[in-house]
């Protein structure tokens, strides 16, 4: 009971409407206090419990999905796939089967994966994307310009959103090699007709420049930090 889901909103650049959230765990210790998941997910990876954590985790979210549902109010929910659970051949049915349970339509949620995951084991994780994604789930590559996947390999995932790492985005207005970077990034994904989402961004500089080079969707402590589900819900965006 000490694992729990924050969210992070997804707003759009243009507008400031709240798009979506994106699901990231957290681990509250009652002796340790918050663990972070870049501290855990790696341990539950290494020991073969990343799939018993991922359900539990998925499973939270739906439930706070379907309560906001309840409550009329509807934007996308991201939820992060390990890139191990993709060459999981019963992925795809119980996240359908689990999503079906809760009263969710498949369009509503979109599974992140990292750019890194789609390196390895091509071609067993493109076929388990492709299914998720024929049966309506968006999919998104996250972490995108932090490792080394290039255009061709990019254009094969079917994927409906680019996310542009960090790494990228963060102080981006200051830095011209770094903005033509990013801007080559916006363009290929828009010509590969994906959505784009920069994260981390932190400057309202940054954010000024996002907007200006057509970035759809922001997330960054800049608009807003991860929260717990009640906490969003108070916010004024809703
Ligand atoms: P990620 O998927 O790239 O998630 C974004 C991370 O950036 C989150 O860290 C978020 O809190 C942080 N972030 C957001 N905005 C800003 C910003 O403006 N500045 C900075 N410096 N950081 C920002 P978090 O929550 O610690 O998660 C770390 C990573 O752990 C995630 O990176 C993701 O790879 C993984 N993770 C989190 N939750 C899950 C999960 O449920 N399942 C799996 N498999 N991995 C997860
Ligand atoms: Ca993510
Ligand atoms: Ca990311």
């Amino acid at each position: 009971g000490y694992l729990t889901l924050y969210y992070q909103p997804k707003l759009t650049a243009k507008g400031l409407l709240l798009k979506g959230v994106e699901a990231l765990a957290r681990w509250h210790d009652p002796v340790k206090g918050t663990i972070s998941p870049a501290q855990f997910i790696a341990v539950a990876e290494r020991h073969g419990l990343i799939d018993v954590l991922t359900r539990h985790l998925l499973e939270i979210a739906l439930q706070q999905k379907q309560q906001w549902q309840r409550r009329g109010v509807s934007f996308n929910l991201a939820f992060n796939l390990s890139p191990l659970s993709l060459a999981d051949p019963a992925l795809v049915d119980w996240i359908a089967k689990l999503t079906a349970q809760y009263g969710i339509a498949p369009g509503e949620i979109t599974l992140e994966v990292t750019e890194n995951a789609l390196l390895g084991e091509l071609a067993s994780s493109i076929q388990t994307l492709a299914r998720l994604r024929l049966k309506g789930f968006g999919i998104a590559i996250d972490d995108y310009g932090s490792g080394f996947a290039n255009a061709q390999q990019l254009s094969r995932v079917p994927a409906t959103e680019l996310k542009i790492d960090r790494a990228l985005v963060h102080n981006v207005a200051t830095r011209p090699q770094q903005r033509t970077i990013l801007q080559n990034t916006v363009e290929m994904a828009h010509q590969l007709q994906l959505v784009t989402v920069a994260e981390g961004v932190e400057h309202r500089e940054d954010f000024d420049l996002l907007r200006q080079l057509n970035v759809e969707l922001i997330q960054g402590y800049f608009l807003a930090k991860p929260m717990p589900a009640d906490k969003l819900m108070q916010s004024p965006r809703l």
